[in-house]
């Protein structure tokens, strides 16, 4: 790789497999990756931990001046901290899955979140997943992915996730929860969840992971090479 850092984006709904996709990817590129979803899930962690409500913007507008939201990389694991506290795998409840939809559709959160993730890829090649990456956040990527696959397909893989962490919950709990997420997410104001024009659509409903690593590998490599 040359000496500009390189950015590749990744967007799409919840359950593709974005993040376990891009983790591989970044490791075999030698890539950083960057889960921005992690950043908004930190936001509406701090929200639900202040009983503050998606509508009342002044309250919101008081909470981001007051929070401190930072993302590292230990071992090319990414850590967000909240004020200081890294907040592990508290920001991957159903609760905060649902409020970080719900807060992210604020442009408020949105450009306060925006800094951070340009920084980031300013100083290091990343492969970094979101909803509008592609769009919003790194529009001259390198190579812009819109990664999907069919409700049911990513609701089965969110549920068996959610089962081996040990959150009791129902595949048809999972299902609504996601459709209600990919609703929100693609008809918010500001910066919904679609493709960029120059983005090339991946469809992994009926891959394994392994195969969807191979795919998206190859569709990166042969992107990169133009
Ligand atoms: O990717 P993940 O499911 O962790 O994201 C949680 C929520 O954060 C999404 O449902 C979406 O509402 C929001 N999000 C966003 N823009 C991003 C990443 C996530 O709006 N770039």
């Amino acid at each position: 790789m040359s000496n500009k850092p390189i950015a590749i984006a990744i967007d799409g709904p919840s359950g593709a497999g974005k993040s376990t996709i891009a983790r591989i990817l970044a490791g075999e590129l030698g890539c950083m990756y960057v889960d921005t979803g992690a950043l908004y899930r930190t936001v509406g962690y701090a929200a639900l931990g202040r009983g503050i409500e998606a509508t009342d913007l002044a309250a919101v507008e008081a909470m981001l001046s007051e929070i401190r939201v930072e993302l590292t990389h230990e071992n090319g694991v990414q850590q967000v901290w909240l004020n200081g506290e890294n907040l592990g795998d508290r920001i991957r409840t159903p609760e905060v899955s649902m409020a970080a939809s719900a807060f992210s559709a604020l442009p408020v959160v949105r450009q306060y979140l925006l800094d951070l993730q340009q920084d980031t890829a300013r100083k290091q090649s990343v492969i970094m997943d979101g909803r509008d990456i592609g769009t919003v956040v790194l529009p001259f990527a390198d190579v812009k992915i819109f990664l999907t696959a069919s409700a049911e397909a990513r609701a089965e893989r969110r549920f068996l996730e959610l089962q081996e962490k040990g959150v009791e919950t129902t595949f048809d709990e999972v299902l609504r929860d996601m459709k209600e997420r990919d609703y929100n997410d693609s008809h918010r104001a500001t910066a919904p969840l679609k493709a960029a024009d120059d983005a090339i659509l991946v469809d992994t409903s009926e891959c394994t992971l392994e195969e969807s690593v191979a795919l998206l590998k190859n569709t990166v490599l042969k992107a990169l090479k133009g």
